[in-house]
């Protein structure tokens, strides 16, 4: 089942079983130059899409945003990101 909406809207993986194992996951990780779930990811999943976009930030800056929006291999599991990494802010 694909989510519709929720807290996070923009990348699905936060709220996903495979978050943790998943290598596209891995790669928005790196994109984003967050520290990664997994050094191994092993999961291959079906039919990522990957939103990217160019942000503008407010020091005059800009970077690349890349979201996962859709995924054949999507399997629900409502805050896994979160209990993964207690206390620390979903990854933007
Ligand atoms: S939604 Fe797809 S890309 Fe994202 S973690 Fe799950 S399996 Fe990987």
């Amino acid at each position: 089942m694909l989510p519709t909406t929720g807290v996070w809207d923009m990348c699905i993986c936060v709220d996903c079983r495979w978050v943790d194992c998943c290598q596209t996951y891995h790669a928005v990780e790196k994109q984003h130059g967050v520290a990664h779930l997994t050094s191994t990811p092993k999961f291959e999943p079906k039919d990522p899409l990957i939103h990217i976009s160019v942000m503008d930030f407010e020091d005059g800056g800009s970077g690349v945003e890349w979201d996962v929006r859709s995924c054949s291999s999507f399997l629900e599991d409502k805050g896994r990101w979160l209990r993964l990494r207690p206390g620390q802010n979903l990854p933007r």
